[in-house]
């Protein structure tokens, strides 16, 4: 990896565009008393009446204090899906290129495989839910560009061993994307800490589970310097709204409701766990460092389906390799927990 260099990984096509410049772009400097009417913006103040920061430099401000990144060394989206789309596009040449992914895992990594016309590559896990990094390893080739490892893992909310990752990430040739949607309610560290030993990296957070912000729609990547310029030059110029870049401001700056409300979905989650392997046609509540449970039943579409007739709707998981019969249920609050397991009971009574 000592002489890895994206230039060999980006495409063509990429290579070649600059930036787009926005009329916001050019002048940074909103608040200095200057007169803007270089964007065809309406002029009466209603304080969304501008176009948003398409550097969302304040947020990134916020962000670099909280996680030790330089503001440069990350890109913010539409979501992690604007985000992880952004990658593809900059790295996979339509009907040409390949990415791999670790199945049972996230869908979207298939769907953007799919609309992006790249070839997508299922490695399954092991059996205890771990890469098979060898397998990977000895699979990768000229035409894998992106290699996709989703830790904690939904849905079967296991983190990946930090050696195999290591491996993984010296190993792989292209780039490493890895998916930390579900880093806050991990006892794991996340690897945002050692982003600079390794030029192949890509890290994406999300404001749409711990934050409880998925409304809003923030995805965050980080990248080497040299990688976000590159996506730089392809996203869409005000891809982040204002209210989203105020919502997100907000909800940053206040890091003690996020640890007070991650503690309590951890706690309600460990309860849950227990409360569910009471229940005689639950099999197997698998370990999660996430905010949901992955569990196996008797006959997950029968559970399902008698769950949904209760008015409870959980994700039926067990078409998916090595998720037979299992069912992924998140964390709700006290309430939703306890008419759950209520229901499961009476389930349970009724035979
Ligand atoms: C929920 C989830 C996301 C979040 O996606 P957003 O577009 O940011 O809401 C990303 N990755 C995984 C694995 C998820 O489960």
């Amino acid at each position: 990896m000592t002489d890895f260099s994206i230039n060999y990984l980006v495409r063509e096509n990429i290579k070649k565009m600059m930036p787009y410049s926005s009329a916001r772009d050019e002048f940074k400097e909103a608040s200095l008393d200057m007169i803007f009417i270089d964007a065809n913006e309406n002029p009466f103040d209603n304080g969304l009446n501008r176009y948003p920061d398409p550097q969302q430099n304040k947020v990134k401000q916020t962000l670099s204090e909280i996680k030790g990144v330089k503001p440069d060394q990350m890109l913010l989206g539409n979501g992690s899906d604007e985000v992880l789309d952004l990658i593809f596009r900059v790295f996979c040449e339509p009907k040409k290129d390949a990415v791999i992914a670790l199945p049972p895992t996230y869908g979207m990594y298939k769907v953007l495989a799919s609309t992006n016309d790249v070839e997508l590559i299922n490695i399954p896990l092991q059996e205890d839910f771990q890469p098979n990094v060898e397998e990977i390893l000895e699979y990768q080739n000229k035409k894998t560009k992106l290699l996709f490892l989703c830790s904690p893992n939904n849905p079967t909310a296991n983190s990946f061993n930090s050696k195999k990752v290591e491996q993984l990430i010296k190993g792989f040739e292209g780039i490493v994307v890895i998916d930390e949607a579900y880093i806050d309610f991990s006892k794991e560290e996340s690897w945002l800490s050692r982003l600079n030993e390794f030029p192949n990296l890509i890290v994406t957070q999300t404001l749409s589970k711990a934050y409880g912000l998925a409304g809003i729609r923030l995805g965050i990547c980080y990248a080497s310097q040299e990688i976000i310029a590159v996506l730089n030059k392809i996203k869409p110029p005000y891809n982040v709204n204002q209210l989203t870049q105020e919502a997100a401001l907000k909800a940053l700056k206040d890091q003690e409701r996020l640890k007070k409300e991650v503690m309590t979905i951890i706690g309600d989650r460990e309860q849950l766990a227990s409360e569910l392997r009471d229940i005689s046609f639950v099999e197997k509540v698998y370990p999660s460092d996430a905010n949901f449970l992955l569990i196996k039943v008797d006959d997950a579409d029968k559970r399902y389906q008698q769950l949904i007739e209760e008015g409870i709707v959980v994700r039926n998981r067990s078409k998916q390799f090595l998720c037979e019969n299992c069912l992924r249920i998140t964390v709700g609050d006290y309430l939703e927990s306890e008419e759950l397991i209520l229901t499961l009971l009476k389930l349970q009574s009724n035979r």
